[in-house]
């Protein structure tokens, strides 16, 4: 990293990829590396058990911060292997043991191991349905309604957009899917810890939350499973029977301690934080409409995470703005498929065409984000924007 005046570079504005640990939570986890080393689930003798009572901690935390019971809070690995247990754990629980039910319906915007998770139950003989999103990136409830019937076995329908932001209503979802008596997941890997989310109000029985998402440790992650009524699944992994025998193998304690405590900075500080994001997000987004002409929001303006901007600059190609800003640290799409020079199918799902949606990127602010890193950002953009369309017509 370099300074720039009292700016260190690049600026980190891709905190929807991921979030740095946050200090608090380093020093809550390092004890745990090295001299409180006990296996958690070694309660023969005294190193252990202190492990395990501080699992138990970390877990009672995690479950406050999202109204629900410690026991039905699963440590894994991520979210994508919450959202892989989730999706296909309920499917074949449900072909081992009742085999009433063969449908799945999900959202066509839906993060990739969700997409796949539910396309690999395709392969296993359900029947998947994946429902569009309007202009705004916002699920039709209607559809949903017409989809979700009695041989639905499982509802999942993301919180919060990783790409854009966007919030989907979650609380109608999970009223929908009850009633019809379909289980309802959701990835709320984004969603945790940012704004209010809360099981019992939103009538979700499966829930996916990552820890790298959170100013948490990468490598750590939750699936919350209802205990009333009793949300049931196959495991994934054969073992152990570690986690209620759901999730057999070695809790990492220092990682599910930093989860931990994450869950109850989040649970403190996320109000005031979503306020002053807020503010920065649109003082950002206003400069930008300033400063540089033809330039486009997409995903809903208010149903969205106040942290996360997604944004066409109009005849420019996003790879080069993002290359020709080499001090910022922003994306062009999900990180998970930036590899792939392809529009995002996300910006494409809500109807945008391959020019717009590849002069898209996506800037996300966090924690650590200052004023002046906002002020560094737009200069640096209202300048890469307006000599890359120099060139262009130049050219
Ligand atoms: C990051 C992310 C994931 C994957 O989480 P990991 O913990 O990295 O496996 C899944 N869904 C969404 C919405 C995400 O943002």
């Amino acid at each position: 990293m370099t300074t720039e005046g009292n700016i260190k570079t690049p600026v980190y504005l891709d905190y929807q990829s991921t979030t740095p640990v946050d200090p608090r939570v380093l020093d809550a986890m390092l004890p745990w590396f090295t001299e409180k080393f006990g296996n958690p689930h070694s309660t023969s003798h005294a190193l252990g058990r202190e492990s395990a009572e501080a699992v138990e901690e970390a877990r009672g935390k995690i479950a406050d911060l999202v109204n629900a019971d410690p026991r039905e809070i699963i440590f894994t690995s991520g979210a994508t292997e919450s959202n892989n247990m989730a999706i296909k754990g309920a499917a074949r629980f449900e072909r081992a043991h009742r085999d009433k039910r063969d449908k799945i319906v999900s959202v066509v915007t839906e993060h990739k191991c969700v997409i796949e998770s539910v396309k690999a139950m395709e392969a296993e003989g359900f029947e998947t349905v994946f429902l569009p999103v309007d202009e705004n990136g916002l699920v039709d409830l209607g559809a949903l309604d017409g989809a979700v019937d009695d041989r639905t076995v499982l509802v999942s329908v993301m919180a919060a957009n990783n790409e854009i932001g966007v919030l989907q209503p979650v609380a109608e979802i999970g009223a929908l899917a009850r009633e019809r008596g379909a289980l309802f997941h959701t990835d709320a890997a984004q969603a945790v810890g940012k704004m209010p989310v809360d099981v019992e109000a939103m009538a979700i029985d499966l829930m996916s939350i990552s820890g790298h998402k959170v100013y948490g440790p990468k490598g750590i992650g939750v699936l919350y499973m209802r205990r009333r009524p009793r949300a049931r699944l196959e495991p994934l992994f054969s073992g152990g029977g570690q986690e209620r025998t759901i999730r057999s193998g070695t809790v990492p304690t220092p990682l599910a301690i930093g989860l931990g405590e994450a869950a109850a900075i989040a649970q403190r500080e996320m109000g005031e934080e979503a306020v002053r994001l807020g503010a920065l997000r649109d003082h950002l987004w206003q400069g930008v409409q300033e400063r540089i002409p033809d330039v486009a929001f997409n995903g809903d303006a208010d149903a969205r995470l106040p942290a996360n901007l997604n944004i066409a600059f109009d005849g420019v190609k996003a790879l080069d703005l993002v290359e020709a800003m080499p001090d910022l640290a922003v994306s062009t799409g999900s990180a998970c498929t930036s590899a792939v020079v392809e529009p995002s199918y996300v910006l494409r799902a809500l109807g945008l065409d391959d020019d717009r949606a590849g002069s898209s990127i996506r800037i996300g602010l966090g924690r650590f984000t200052t004023e002046a890193e906002v002020e560094f950002a737009l200069d640096h953009l209202a300048e890469a924007v307006s000599r890359l369309r120099q060139h262009s017509t130049a050219a």
